[in-house]
């Protein structure tokens, strides 16, 4: 029995020690090489030679401690406290203060020592006469800075174990403040990376220029210092005439020159105030603050001017390069926001381009009008004409689960067909009905269908459910609610099935007037998702009120997933917002295997885009 006990524990000891548990032995040998580190840090003595540096030196070298210095007064031993500080030097670690004798006054230099932040960490041990030991000196030593006291005749059994100690708590101290400063330092390097981070989200990469989120911002600032300061703001879009051109024939890396090259010639033209901006491809606008009309114009004249005369060489060909700038003027009482400027310079610059190039334009309201029902005068007969003989139909993009890729539902996304049984995507027709009044019709179509196909889908596929987007117009119809409930009655069809989408712009601007319609829907069983989300910007405040089940991460931060450092870090915090308040996360444009698989990682819960399925004319059975 006591045999088989003894061998177990000996088995024991073995593995312990194999597992990488020191052994006794060890232990020992440790210990011994901690007490070998704490006697080669620093020990200033300072007391004055006749009386006791010597022996008290003496005492710790004959112990082993090999890096002792002596001071003979206060002088010398601040002397050499300040020249442990200096380059290369190694600083004191503790420092043993003799007061003893009558050469300086011992509270007084430890005071000036503590006064100094680099010395407040080292030990001091004041060491006094025994025949002068009073108990209320001990709260003056302390107070003066000493962190303990040895009495005089100094016996090397007492001296030595409170050396020890006293370096002991230096070293942990050290080690302390070294683990602090490298935290602050990752801190700091966090917050260079975040910084970098805001200066890729606003800036364009190719040229350095403020990007175009970056110029919004700029904007709705001009338009609030325009309301303070009742002074005007100019908005310049400058558009390359040629760039196209000179891309396709000499290839990118050239075109990239070129844009550049030109985003040098503007610098070279801003004011100290003027914000210049890369706006799209060759598109670049540039904000000017208090001016006016004429002063605008005429700093639009100086730009075109300025690209008019400069030539672009690449290899022996030369290029006459020139642009329409469109300038939008702010004025300070005027309620525009930084969207609206921005298309009105565009729309401006659109005018320069139609009236022949190289030419500056000012944005005027009749040219927009013109231009919509110029536009309008096409579409709304054709819309009207969809909608009077049934011509718009739905198509079908799978969504998935992730992980496992099971397909939960499907977008409902609207198609026209034109009279020549032509489809026609939503970017074409929707912006005008929203304009001319249309979109009302189109939404109830949307509305009803979208219920239909849930209603005729067989029971195998009962589990699916449809997104429907609908306009924020929608919202705002009380008839959309009676409408809904009562075709879920009559269908049969589980509210739960139909999630509305809304776009994040949408919703921001209009929540106020959309919440009680969005609550209702929601009570019924309705589902909702911020679609596009990130393009809005909203702050993470807002989103927590917001009242949606789903959050679909915009396709314009997917789609370059891969190669985007920006959009990577940009991904990955929305998944983090969205998972912190609860939401489903679903990822849209996903176009190929390796973005799909980055997006499992990173934890998204849904996905839909073409490489997944492409829109389809119907919901393939199940
Ligand atoms: P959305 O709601 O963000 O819809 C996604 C759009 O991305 C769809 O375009 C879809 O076909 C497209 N898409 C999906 N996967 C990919 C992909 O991997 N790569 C690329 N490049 N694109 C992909 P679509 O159908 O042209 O719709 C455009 C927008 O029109 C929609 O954006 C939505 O805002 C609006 N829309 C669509 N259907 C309706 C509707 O029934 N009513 C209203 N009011 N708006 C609609
Ligand atoms: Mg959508
Ligand atoms: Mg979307």
């Amino acid at each position: 029995m006591s045999s088989a006990h003894n061998s177990s524990r000996d088995t024991r000891a073995a593995t312990d020690s194999a597992a990488g548990h020191p052994p006794v032995q060890d232990a020992s040998q440790d210990i011994h090489h901690r007490l070998d580190e704490l006697r080669a840090m620093r020990i200033l003595v300072a007391a004055a030679a006749d009386e006791g540096a010597a022996p008290i030196g003496a005492m710790l070298s004959h112990d082993g401690f090999t890096q002792v210095v002596s001071a003979q007064n206060g002088d010398e031993a601040l002397q050499a406290l300040r020249s442990s500080l200096d380059f290369g030097a190694r600083p004191i670690d503790l420092l043993l203060l003799d007061v003893a004798t009558t050469q300086f006054d011992g509270h007084a230099l430890c005071r000036a020592i503590r006064r100094q932040p680099v010395w407040t960490d080292m030990p001091i041990i004041l060491i006094r006469q025994r025949g002068t030991w009073r108990e209320d000196m001990l709260p003056g030593s302390f107070a003066a800075g000493a962190t303990d006291i040895l009495l005089r005749p100094v016996q090397r059994a007492e001296l030595i174990p409170r050396v020890i100690s006293a370096l002991l708590l230096k070293k942990e101290r050290d080690m302390r403040r070294q683990h602090e400063s490298e935290l602050e330092t990752e801190l700091a390097e966090r917050k260079v990376m975040e910084a970098r981070l805001q200066y890729l989200v606003s800036h364009d990469d190719l040229t350095g220029l403020f990007n175009r989120r970056r110029l919004e911002l700029a904007l709705e600032d001009a338009i609030a210092n325009g309301h303070a300061s009742g002074r005007a703001a100019a908005l310049l879009y400058v558009d390359l005439d040629q760039f196209k051109v000179i891309n396709d024939l000499e290839g990118h890396a050239v075109g990239d020159r070129l844009l550049m090259s030109v985003a040098n010639i503007l610098r070279k033209q801003l004011g100290a105030h003027d914000i210049l901006a890369r706006v799209s491809s060759d598109e670049y606008a540039v904000l000017i603050e208090d001016t006016d009309e004429a002063a605008a114009l005429t700093r639009a004249e100086a730009l075109r001017t300025a690209i008019d005369e400069y030539r672009f060489h690449s290899e022996d060909r030369n290029y006459h390069v020139c642009a329409s700038i469109g300038v939008a003027l702010i004025l300070p009482h005027e309620d525009i926001n930084a969207s609206e400027a921005l298309a009105r310079s565009s729309q401006a610059c659109f005018e320069a381009k139609t009236h022949g190039r190289n030419l500056v334009h000012l944005f005027n309201k009749d040219d927009v009008e013109t231009n919509i029902l110029r536009h309008a005068a096409d579409w709304v007969p054709r819309i009207r004409e969809a909608l009077a003989h049934d011509r718009f139909c739905m198509f079908f993009q799978p969504v998935i689960e992730l992980p496992g890729g099971r397909v939960v539902g499907y977008e409902a996304l609207i198609r026209m067909r034109d009279a020549e049984g032509g489809l026609v995507t939503p970017d074409r027709f929707i912006p005008v009905a929203e304009r001319m009044g249309l979109i009302h019709d189109i939404d109830l179509w949307v509305v009803q269908h979208a219920i239909d196909v849930l209603a005729r889908l067989p029971a195998s596929q009962s589990g699916l459910t449809l997104n429907v987007n609908l306009s924020i117009h929608a919202f705002q119809d009380p008839a959309l609610f009676p409408l809904v409930r009562d075709k879920l009655v009559h269908s049969g069809v589980s509210a739960d099935r139909i999630t509305f989408e809304i776009t994040e712009t949408a919703a921001v601007a209009s929540y106020d007037q959309t919440r009680n319609m969005i609550n209702r829907l929601r009570e019924l069983g309705c589902r909702f998702a911020l679609d596009d989300f990130g393009t809005g910007f909203s702050s993470f405040n807002y989103l927590k009120q917001f009242p949606v089940d789903y959050l679909k991460i915009d396709g314009s931060f997917i789609r370059n997933l891969l190669n985007d450092p920006v959009d990577q870090r940009l991904v990955r915090s929305m998944i983090e917002v969205g998972r912190t308040l609860g939401k489903v996360v679903v990822a849209e444009f996903v176009e190929n295997a390796e973005i799909l698989a980055l997006l499992e990682e990173y934890g998204v819960n849904r996905a839909q885009g073409n490489f997944i399925g492409e829109p389809l004319p119907e919901i393939p059975p199940g």
